[in-house]
């Protein structure tokens, strides 16, 4: 079996423990993508590295890098534990469904760099916003998707073109973006998911993260924009995506 000395940066997804002193950890790696390692003896108190290996942290990580089984950890030193995103329920909760969704995801090889980018930027801003962190997962959600090659467009009316939002009646997950009351009544309903006044302006607003601090969203809208963005994403990838962490919500 091929196996060789690999150093990387990469953000810990998963950990789950392992006999009686070990860890298996789900990284992303900027430069392989996901990778699972055992860390061996890392929950033995007398371990250099004993407590170091947090969930959702930024580590630099030199492993012995096996391709068909789990690659084994050598070193390990902190970048960022992202401790911030503690502070606070909701964006703990969000940054756990940001891990979560990764899990489910498959990246080309030529993506990792971005997606890990994007998810590192994701954990470290979202310590920073004050009030509606979900406007900032949302962004990211978005952002996932335009990485994946669908991106959703909310400019217009993705079938007539028509540019007046008081008519957007809907998403389009066939047409990626809003669809207005003239061609979603000529259009099968699975093709849409139908969305209300608020929902609507909410999505408006996802166009441009303006003073994201200042709006009062409901939790309805939320349920509601998360479950449109997660079926999104379910129907462009053809499967299921799960977002649990979000039920606590
Ligand atoms: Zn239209």
């Amino acid at each position: 079996m091929s196996q060789r000395i690999e150093k990387c940066n990469a953000i810990v997804l998963k950990v789950t423990e392992y006999s009686n002193t070990s860890q298996i950890i789900q990284f992303f790696s900027k430069e392989f993508g996901h990778i699972g390692v055992i860390a061996k003896g890392t929950r033995n108190p007398k371990n250099k590295y004993y407590g170091l290996i947090q969930h959702l942290g930024n580590y630099e990580i030199v492993i012995y890098r096996k391709d068909t089984s789990l690659s084994l950890l050598k070193e390990i030193s902190l970048i960022d534990d992202h401790s911030g995103l503690t502070s606070d329920f909701t964006m703990t909760v969000l940054a756990h469904a940001g891990a979560e969704l990764y899990l489910q995801l498959m990246f080309e090889e030529d993506d990792y760099k971005k997606f890990y980018i994007l998810l590192a930027q994701f954990y470290t801003f979202l310590p920073t916003v004050k009030k509606n962190h979900i406007l900032v997962f949302w962004r990211f959600l978005l952002r996932v998707a335009g990485f994946l090659g669908f991106s959703l467009k909310f400019r217009q009316c993705q079938v007539c073109g028509t540019q007046n939002s008081e008519l957007f009646r809907g998403i389009s997950f066939v047409h990626n973006g809003f669809i207005c009351s003239n061609c979603s009544r000529k259009r099968a309903a699975t093709e849409h998911f139908q969305i209300n006044e608020s929902t609507r302006k909410l999505l408006l607003i996802l166009r441009s993260l303006y003073n994201l601090e200042s709006f009062e969203i409901t939790e309805q809208d939320i349920k509601t924009i998360n479950t449109i963005l997660r079926t999104y994403l379910s129907y462009h990838l053809h499967k299921k995506i799960h977002l649990r962490s979000l039920e606590v919500l």
